[in-house]
């Protein structure tokens, strides 16, 4: 199995996530087996993925049948069905799948999923959840936390720094951030630089400790 040039991903359960998941995987030009015990999901998907089958991967045998061994990277995207996502994340383990990710709808499911082998567990609900707490609370227009507090922020540029060149406003001693694009209104996003002059209106993407993220956008 070589990882790179392995363009094959497992998915099992084409709900929202595992459907999203994989209508994007396609689209950035990977091959996508799509599985799901409902004939109705997988017929959803059955004209945009590059294959689906219908069959409950809580069995073995049928799992092997669809050659699931065979795969680098599979993910699990059964979310309500906790014994069938347990058991599902369990065989792929068992079967020596390298990469599986699993998506997991609490804090304890992603716990048994991370003990039973699972190499990323993700809790796409609870994520979110942070995420948009931070664009309710505040000024900020998009926000993701890239890890325990490190934060990259979508915000206006504030009065602070218009018209003046980046280097010169020494955002980042003062302020603890890095300005890392800007977007003139009409055209795209584009690195920054020191010479970099923001204006009114222009939209910043800045990175740093959360706290001065957050603070920084309050700014704007
Ligand atoms: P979402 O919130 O992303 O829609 P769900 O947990 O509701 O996630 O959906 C997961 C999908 O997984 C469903 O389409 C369901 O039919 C499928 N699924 C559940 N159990 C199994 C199983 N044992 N084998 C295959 N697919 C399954």
């Amino acid at each position: 199995r070589n990882k790179t040039n392995d363009k094959r991903v497992l998915v099992i359960g084409l709900g929202r996530f595992g459907g999203s998941l994989s209508e994007e995987l396609v689209t950035h030009g990977w091959e996508v087996l799509g599985v799901d015990n409902n004939p109705r999901r997988v017929q959803a998907y059955a004209d945009s993925l590059t294959h689906t089958v219908v069959a409950d991967t809580t069995d073995d045998e049928a799992l092997r049948q669809l050659g699931a061994h065979e795969f680098t990277r599979a993910v699990v995207a059964i979310g309500t069905h906790l014994e069938e996502s347990i058991l599902t994340t369990s065989l792929l383990v068992d079967m020596g799948v390298p990469h599986i990710w699993a998506k997991a709808i609490s804090r304890r499911h992603g716990r048994i999923l991370q003990q039973i082998g699972a190499h990323n567990v993700v809790l796409p609900e609870h994520d979110m959840g942070e995420r948009v707490a931070h664009l309710v609370s505040g000024r900020m227009l998009d926000y993701v936390e890239i890890e325990e507090n490190f934060a990259l922020g979508k915000t206006r540029a504030p009065k602070e720094i218009i018209g003046r060149r980046l280097g010169e406003t020494r955002v980042r001693s003062a302020h603890g951030i890095t300005v890392v694009s800007i977007k003139r209104h009409g055209e795209a996003f584009t690195y920054a630089t020191t010479d970099t002059v923001p204006q009114k209106g222009d939209i910043i993407i800045v990175a740093g400790k959360t706290d001065a993220v957050e603070r920084f956008a309050e700014l704007g």
